[in-house]
This record gives structure tokens, sequence and C-alpha cells, in this order.
């Protein structure tokens, strides 16, 4: 059976797709709804058109079924989609009815009226969305109100077909008082008349003011769900990005200052992000802190109330994203000194977003001391400390420092090493002395709970590791080393830092300078 069966979109030349016209091109017999046809004649002048009017899809498709049986090359199309509320099931059913066989019918996708009139409106049905036809012709009456209660409920927005006629001019307000038990008045609502045709129009209004309004056969209405709002006169449903890092705060896009103080974001899972976070939210400022790990939250949350804390590592685009939508009135950035590419992004994000940036130096403790970090010039020293001390040693040291790993006593009992997986990184940690169970072949990054796993299975007391650089992970693996109670002991050469002290920062806070 010669029979392609083609959604034409909204009714633009422009909105049909290449597939289908290319179909429409080779047709030799084009069978459609009037007015549809009368959309696309323009385009195919010298076809042969088989047409009729409204209610009359059963003989249409029976015609067209019958000439492409008889090898006619036949298009049979539809408005939007042939899918959706189309002719192309009525096809198949005809095609079983005179005990033809369907199996080569060919569906070609169009842009049905839900897609074309959300993208007038903005973008409503950025997630989840239900559709409903209010077309009693086919359907029982009781049925449609069944399921628009359904999806009421459901929360999700809802794209109306068929929302009236001359004859049906209340159907959509009986919708509308549905959807009123469900949703509040005010809630954003679409309607668009002839999409992509002559006469478009477009309105947004609320859902109280939708359940007054007359729509035709030619309009698609569209009602919003809870987090639907007008941006610059569009109506969107948001996708999540920004209420990823929302947490409840109220008003949007607005330098909110509800105790006479602003809103500050602090990045760092250390103890003076913590002690900053902590203090400056006790002076009023909203404050948010951003910590790399799920580790550096839990700790956090302990610590702090009414911090709104964010977990996960931020990528740049991320951090400025996050910095344009909130504006805060500054950005702390507590890290770690040694997370240096974190650092340049938080940098780079406040400069981009002409955000005022205040950077703590830490005061880093270097050589020997009780802490549970220490910071040694070179591995070799970090191999002199460790071999006067008797514990296991997990080295996240890479493979480069063969030699040096090779002066550690006992290696072969005590230390465990995690290198990448290469067959020459793991026959020199073989030749400086390790034992094959100590040797962990694996690729980074490594999460917070990969080094954990990690550090759990060789039973260190002690974590060898450089300071982080570009590569980044510094963060995850402090906090699992933390969590385990081991010590770090750190290769970095020393560090100059620029920044004030936690102190000057809390007066600053006290001065309401932030
Ligand atoms: N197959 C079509 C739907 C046919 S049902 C599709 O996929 O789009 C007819 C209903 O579709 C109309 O009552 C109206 O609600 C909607 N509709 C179709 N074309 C439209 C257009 N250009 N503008 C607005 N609504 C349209």
């Amino acid at each position: 059976m010669n029979l392609k069966i083609a959604g034409i979109g909204p009714g633009s030349v422009g909105g049909i797709t290449a597939e289908a016209e290319k179909a429409l091109g080779e047709a030799e017999l084009i069978v459609g709804y009037d007015l549809y046809v009368s959309l696309i004649k323009d385009m195919f002048p010298e076809k042969e058109y088989y047409t009729s009017g409204m209610r009359h899809e059963i003989e249409r498709v029976e015609h067209a079924v019958k000439c492409a049986a008889a090898g006619k090359n036949t298009v049979l199309i539809c408005s939007g989609d042939a899918g959706v509320y189309g002719m192309a099931s009525l096809a198949f059913e005809i095609a079983e009815a005179y005990g033809l066989d369907s199996s080569e019918i060919e569906i070609i996708p169009g842009v049905t009226a839900a897609l074309s009139c959300a993208a007038v409106l903005g973008s409503p049905l950025s997630c989840d969305f239900a559709v409903i036809s209010l077309s009693d012709l086919l359907v029982p009456a009781e049925r449609i109100k069944n399921r628009l209660i359904c999806a009421a409920e459901s929360g999700m927005p809802v794209v109306i077909y068929n929302p009236g006629s001359k004859k049906r001019n209340d159907y959509l307000n009986h919708a509308c008082r549905i959807m009123l038990r469900f949703r509040p008045p005010e809630t954003v609502c679409g309607i668009v008349k002839n999409a992509g045709r002559a006469g478009q129009r477009a309105e947004i209004m609320t859902l109280g003011r939708l359940a007054d309004f007359r729509a035709d056969m030619m309009t698609t209405v569209i009602i919003g769900c809870s987090d639907t709002r007008v941006i610059d006169g569009r109506m969107v449903t948001p996708r999540g990005y920004s209420s990823k890092y929302d947490l409840g705060a109220e008003g949007r896009n607005t330098e909110k200052d509800v105790y006479g103080r602003g809103r500050v974001l602090v990045f760092g899972g250390t103890s003076e992000g913590r002690i900053i976070a902590s203090r400056i939210s006790e002076k009023g400022y909203e404050t948010w802190l951003s910590v790399a790990t799920d580790y550096g939250k839990e700790t956090a949350e302990v610590h702090l109330n009414g911090v709104k804390i964010i977990s996960g590592k931020m990528p740049e685009t991320e951090i400025e994203y996050l910095m344009r939508s909130r504006r805060f009135s500054c950005v702390i950035d507590a890290t770690h000194p040694y997370a240096v590419h974190i650092s340049k992004s938080i940098k780079t994000a406040a400069e981009n977003t002409d955000t005022k940036l205040v950077t703590v130096k830490r005061e880093v403790e270097r050589g020997p001391s009780d802490e549970s970090i220490m910071f040694f010039d070179t591995i070799t020293d970090i191999i002199d400390y460790l071999n006067s001390t008797d514990g296991r040693v997990f080295f996240a040291t890479g493979s480069n420092a063969a030699e040096e790993y090779s002066r550690l006593r006992n290696l072969s009992d005590r230390a465990a090493v995690r290198i990448l997986p290469s067959a020459d990184a793991v026959v020199r940690m073989k030749d400086a002395g390790f034992s094959s169970r100590n040797i962990i072949c694996m690729q980074g990054p490594f999460s917070y709970e990969m080094n954990l796993a990690c550090f759990r299975f060789s039973g260190a007391e002690y974590l060898v590791t450089k300071s982080s650089g570009e590569t980044g992970g510094f963060d995850e693996k402090i906090s699992a080393a933390e969590k385990l109670g081991m010590k770090v002991l750190v290769a970095a050469p020393p560090l100059q830092e620029d920044g004030i002290s936690v102190d000057d920062v809390i007066n600053m806070a006290s001065e309401g300078r932030l």
C-alpha cells in the first residue's frame, strides 16, 4: 500500500518538516481536510487533491486507503501531527476492516499544536505535562471530566486541545472550574489561536480569567503549574536550574535585604568557612555556604543553623549562574589555600557578575604539629616524617615519586599507593617495593565516596597527597580522610597567600560592610 500519512505542523510553510515536504512533492494524490489542504496548495499547485469537510473523516481516509491500495502514491495530511488527535490511527483501522495490509503505511511526524503553541507563548512545557482534548464527539464527556481531574491533581501543566466550538462554547469554562479545585486562580495560563497561521494571536492570563474566556476550535490552551511564571511577557515553567540552589529563599533576582543586611555566599567546607558562615549569619546576613562534598555538608549542618548549604562541586559556569540569579552583596572565598582551581573560578565569576569578593587568608600550619593536616615542602620530607612513625600509609601522590616511596621503612607491609592504570606505573611501584595487593590502579577524578572506599581498604592512618593544583579533587580527599580520622600529610611548596583574616571578615560583617 503506497500510503503516507503526514502531519504538516501548525500551518506555516516553514513549520512543515523536510520529510513531509518531500513526501508531498512525490505524491500523486494528496488527501485532507479542506482547510489544511488550502494551507499547502500553493506549495504544490499541480497535484491531484481530494478534500472534504469536517465530520467526513471516515470517507476521506477510506478514499486515501483505497487509492493507495490500488497503487497510487497517496499522502493523507493532517494538521500538527497525524498521530495526535489525527487520522493516522483511523487509517490503520480502515485498512484492517478492508483486510488490507497496513504494514507499509508510513507515518511522517509533524509539530503538534501543543509544541507550536508552547513556542509562541515561551516555554511552558519544560518538564512533564499532560494533554487533553475537550472534544466529546468521540470520547464520552464523563471520561474527559475524569481525566481533567487526574491531570489537575497531578500538578503538571495541562495542554487543552479542542477547547471549544460554536456549539460547545462553555467546555473550557467547565474545564477551568475543575482545574480551580486544585490550582489557585492566579495560576499562569496561555492561549494561542492560529499558531503559525494568518491571524495568530496569543495571550497570557490567569486561570481565574481563563475560566470566563471563550475559546474557539482554532485555539490551544495551556494551563500552567505552580512553578509556571511570566518572564518579560513570556510564559515559562522553569526546568529547575535556578531552584536547584533555591533552598527556600524567597525573592528572585532581587537584592533581598530583610534584616537591613545583604545576602552573602561563603565558599569552603573548611573550619574557617564554617566559622565565618555562622558568625555572619548571626549578624543578620542571609548566609549561603557552598561546600564541595556531602561530608562537608553533614559537618556544616551540625554546626550551622539558618545557613543555606549547597553541596557539590560547581563548575565555573554554575557558580556564575548562581551569583547572577541570586545577587549576593558579597562572596567570601574561604576555600582551602591549596584548592587553587575553585578559587580561580570564584574570582572569575565574581568579576563577571560585579560581585564583591573577599578572600580569607588561612593560617597554614607548617611542619609537624597535632593538627589533622600537616604541610611539607617535598615528599622526601614526608617520608622522613613517616619513618619516625609506624602507621599505615596511603599515597595519593602518583607514580612519579617511586624513588622517594622506596625509602619508607617496611614499605611492603604498611603502604598502599593509588596510581593511574598504566602497566609501566605498576612495574615502577613493584620495583619500589609495594606489594601487589597494595597497588590500586584507577583513573580519577575521585569522589568523596571513592576516596572513602580506597582509604578504608588500605586501613591507612596517614594520607599523603600533593596540593591539588589544577586537577582538583583536594577537598574530596581531605573530607574522606577527615571522616576516617586520618592524618593528612601534604607536599606543597610554601604558600604566599593574599587575603584577610577570619577576624577581619567578622569585623566587616559587624560593621555591615559585606
Ligand atoms: N493533529 C493536530 C490536532 C488536531 S485536534 C495536532 O497535532 O496539532 C484540533 C485542535 O488542535 C484544535 O482545536 C486546536 O486546539 C489545536 N490546533 C491545531 N492547530 C492549531 C493551531 N495552528 N493553533 C492553535 N491550535 C491548534
